[in-house]
């Protein structure tokens, strides 16, 4: 009984500061040991034809929600951490090591009238970590289709965000992930 109630301090405390976290934005750093630096990934969307824009909106859109990672457009001629590519499929991630693997925006499921930004959002996710979570609402990204065609939602819930902090906040500290070789369909 007592140990309930604690925890359910402690989980409110924890939903508190997410939520300051979250209002503070990009002002200021919001703890006062120094933050480390983002560990950037780079991506060629090179492939990824009409989904271009919606690619790197999706990307743009990790770089808002986390600290940990940043995703930047591949300068010409340099290998990428990620590759997109628009095929006729259905939407799908091949995750190599974390923050590494190549993506397809798959026609199939844009055919069907699912939003390109979310669908593009959702399979970077797979990039940095994060497994399906379906079924599921729309307010969660890793739904996926779940959440219908209506879910135009590409942000991450506060739940997933956290994830990709602590896949990358390791990273830094040379912890290896262990490499993923399964495709990740949607
Ligand atoms: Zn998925």
């Amino acid at each position: 009984m007592h140990v309930r109630t604690l925890t359910g301090g402690l989980a409110a405390a924890c939903l508190m500061s997410l939520a300051l976290a979250g209002g503070q934005a990009a002002a200021a750093p919001h703890t006062p040991k120094a933050a480390p630096a983002a560990r950037v990934l780079t991506y060629d969307a090179g492939g990824s034809a009409e989904f271009r824009s919606a690619v790197d909106r999706g990307a743009a859109i990790w770089n808002e929600s986390v600290d940990a990672v940043e995703l930047r457009p591949a300068a010409a001629g340099q290998r990428a951490n990620i590759r997109v590519l628009a095929d006729n499929g259905w939407p799908r991630a091949l995750p190599g090591t974390l923050g590494s693997g190549t993506v397809y925006i798959g026609r199939q499921a844009v055919d069907e009238g699912y939003d390109t930004v979310r669908i593009s959002a959702h399979e970077l996710g797979h990039i940095l970590g994060l497994p399906d979570r379906k079924p599921g609402p729309c307010t969660s990204l890793m739904s996926g289709s779940t959440a219908g065609t209506a879910c135009t939602n590409p942000y991450p819930n506060s739940a997933e965000k956290a994830q990709v902090e602590r896949n990358f906040g390791g990273a830094l500290t040379g912890r290896a992930p262990a490499a993923r070789a399964e495709a990740i369909v949607d």
